[in-house]
């Protein structure tokens, strides 16, 4: 794996210098996966929702700016037309049952990201690819990002058997994300050394230029020198 599935980046696109100083740095780390959430599901209606099409339109300068590919979510298929640089179409956990927004993703024909629901079984998960498949399109990573329980300690339960799971039972790759599973900074590295242990393919890390003012998600993005520390640390346990 090293480095050719590692996405990061901040939780959400909050202007352009924030997504040009997180690139520069990412790509000089060996990053070639830029994340950035343009159009956002906020539990609060009051919250920050995302730039939206401003947002991705930052994504699209800054692909072409420092050339990475781009990882962003789609909420809701009237926007897809905005999609067309975009590289990997992420599906939202939120979303992970929206049957009519799986089957527009996967009509394009790009790389589908699919999160697993909250309370999704994996067999409902696998079950939601296929609808991907459906499409004729079999580019889909499916992505671990913890489920809910009655655990109050962490923002999720990570599902790191869900990895071995999605390799015995698909061909579909899978990655983990050690940042929305945990919603704590500080168990990123041990989470995701768990993940790779498991068999992922590859990982999604929160990380912002400067977190402690991301207007969202800010407690658990490693800023860019811890995310450099991270790399550093998990990189002798990467395939
Ligand atoms: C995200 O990755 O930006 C996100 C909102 O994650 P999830 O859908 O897993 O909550
Ligand atoms: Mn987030």
């Amino acid at each position: 794996m090293k480095y050719n599935l590692i996405i990061a980046g901040p939780c959400a696109v909050e202007s352009e210098e924030q997504m040009i100083k997180a690139a520069e740095t990412l790509k000089k780390l060996g990053i070639s996966y830029l994340r950035g959430g343009a159009f956002k599901p906020r539990t609060d209606p009051g919250s920050f929702q995302g730039l939206k099409e401003k947002g991705i339109s930052i994504l699209e300068r800054t692909k072409k700016e420092i050339d990475m590919k781009i990882v962003t979510e789609l909420m809701d298929a009237r926007d897809i037309h905005l999609f067309k640089n975009i590289d990997i179409i992420q599906i939202g956990a939120r979303n992970m049952q929206n049957f009519p927004l799986l089957i527009e993703a996967g009509k394009t024909g790009k790389t589908i990201l699919l999160k697993r629901g909250l309370a999704a079984t994996i067999d409902e998960w696998i079950k939601s690819a296929g609808y991907i498949q459906k499409q004729g399109n079999n580019d889909i990573i499916m992505c671990a990002r913890g489920i809910r329980t009655f655990e109050t300690e962490t923002r999720n339960t990570a599902d790191i058997d869900a990895i071995p799971i999605i390799k015995q039972k698909t061909d579909f790759k899978i990655i983990f994300d050690p940042s929305h599973s945990s919603g704590k900074k500080e168990l990123i590295l041990p989470l995701a050394k768990a993940a790779i242990a498991a068999g992922a393919d590859g990982l999604m890390i929160e990380t912002h230029p400067f977190p402690e003012k991301a207007l969202c998600d800010a407690k658990q993005q490693y800023n860019l020198d811890e995310f450099k520390e991270f790399l550093e640390e998990i990189d002798p346990y990467l395939y």
